[in-house]
């Protein structure tokens, strides 16, 4: 199940089976479907997701 979180006024969902985190609940439901088929991440799909940017501005 993706997870949602909620930090300030960004909405993420997380996918449960590798830890990425989107801004599009589409992208971390296709991940995780991705992930449980193949049992690994899709390269494609994991662009989508959002980089840590904690610290990086
Ligand atoms: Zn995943």
């Amino acid at each position: 199940m993706v997870r949602e979180t909620g930090k300030g006024s960004t909405k993420l969902y997380t996918c449960e089976e590798c830890g990425l985190e989107f801004e599009e609940k589409f992208w971390a439901e296709r991940c995780e479907d991705y992930d449980r088929e193949h049992n690994a991440c899709s390269l494609e799909i994991a662009s989508h997701a959002v980089i840590e940017r904690h610290g990086i501005e």
